[in-house]
């Protein structure tokens, strides 16, 4: 086969030549049961244990579940796991942390049914696992507000015009915000893709309410509703195009369109079909790109910190 090896030597990718997490150091520190209670202990405890009724720092732990303490003083037992996202799980702790461990470190993601696969879990456990893992990486990111310089744009995912742009109007796709704050030296910053109610003034006025802070100057394509960013103190700065390809390079919003076209290329190349949760994924690895191999403790921590989530409740959730 020919080499796809480029003639000249390119300039080394920062983001794509890191080293990330090898498998075998993930093993080394996180292979066994033991060693992924210990880290998630640490992770929601990192002073240490002390009761929440006596304040005694002394526990044992219970010889029939490993991961229940109780205090050697007044006897009260307090779950590593409950009032955590693993809180009920029947998977083993370590589980939980290889499939962190592979949502975290591939490029494009991961999809459930190959996450089940690599884990040896059924559909269902998969998609469930997966989905809750998700969930925390969106509460994590959702305390995040742009600022500084920010490009937005509208956009549509699924439907079969991969194109974008030209179908805005369209009845069965989902509408999108694409917002990247950029840094004085024009290199993206961290980016927030969220699913909107349309591309109404009113929906974006709430949208940069949420996303967006005062001050901010934002870059668009002009397109009306985009004039709601004003609400919020912002400094609108229109671009008027023709649409279509053309509008797509404009240099003021090349990151929104290069982190577009990216996240549509994931989906396309690893889920059948988009869903709102996967763009949380896609964002939280794109905010996190720089470093990979914080990548995994970092997300236990969103775990540790991320409200239980019940199934009937993931289920209402995912649109
Ligand atoms: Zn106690």
């Amino acid at each position: 086969m020919a080499s796809k090896e480029p003639a000249s030597p390119m300039p080394k990718n920062r983001v794509q030549f890191q080293k990330g997490l090898s498998l075998a150091r993930f093993l080394q520190d996180y292979g066994t049961e033991p060693q992924c209670e210990q880290a998630l202990f640490h992770a929601r405890w990192p002073d240490g244990l002390s009761c929440t009724r006596c304040g005694s720092a002394r526990f044992c732990r219970l010889s029939t579940r490993r991961t229940t303490f109780q205090c050697n003083r007044c006897k009260r037992q307090i779950s590593l796991l409950a009032g955590t996202l693993f809180q009920a799980t029947k998977l083993p702790v370590a589980t939980w942390f290889l499939a962190m461990y592979l949502l975290s470190q591939t490029k494009n993601g991961i999809s459930a049914l190959q996450l089940g696969r690599q884990l040896g879990l059924d559909d269902n456990t998969a998609w469930l696992l997966k989905h809750k893992l998700m969930q925390a990486m969106r509460e994590r990111d959702r305390a995040y507000r742009l600022g500084g310089t920010v490009q937005v744009d509208d956009a549509y995912l699924g439907g079969e015009n991969p194109g974008g742009k030209r179908g805005r109007g369209s009845e069965n796709k989902t509408p999108m915000l694409v917002a990247v704050q950029v840094s004085d030296g024009g290199q993206p910053v961290r980016a927030k893709l969220s699913v909107v109610d349309g591309f109404r003034k009113d929906v974006v006025e709430q949208w940069a309410g949420q996303n967006l802070e005062r001050g901010s100057v934002v870059h668009t394509d002009g397109l009306g509703c985009f004039r709601g960013v004003e609400a919020t103190g912002c400094e609108h700065k229109p671009r008027v195009t023709g649409g279509g390809k053309a509008g797509c390079e404009m240099p003021g919003l090349l990151w929104v369109n290069t982190i577009l076209g990216n996240v549509k290329r994931s989906l396309d190349g690893t889920y059948h079909h988009f869903e709102a949760h996967y763009l949380a994924e896609f964002q939280y690895r794109f905010n996190r790109r720089y470093d990979l191999a914080a990548m995994l403790p970092r997300l236990l921590q969103a775990a540790v910190t991320a409200l239980p989530l019940p199934r009937p409740i993931l289920l209402s959730s995912v649109a």
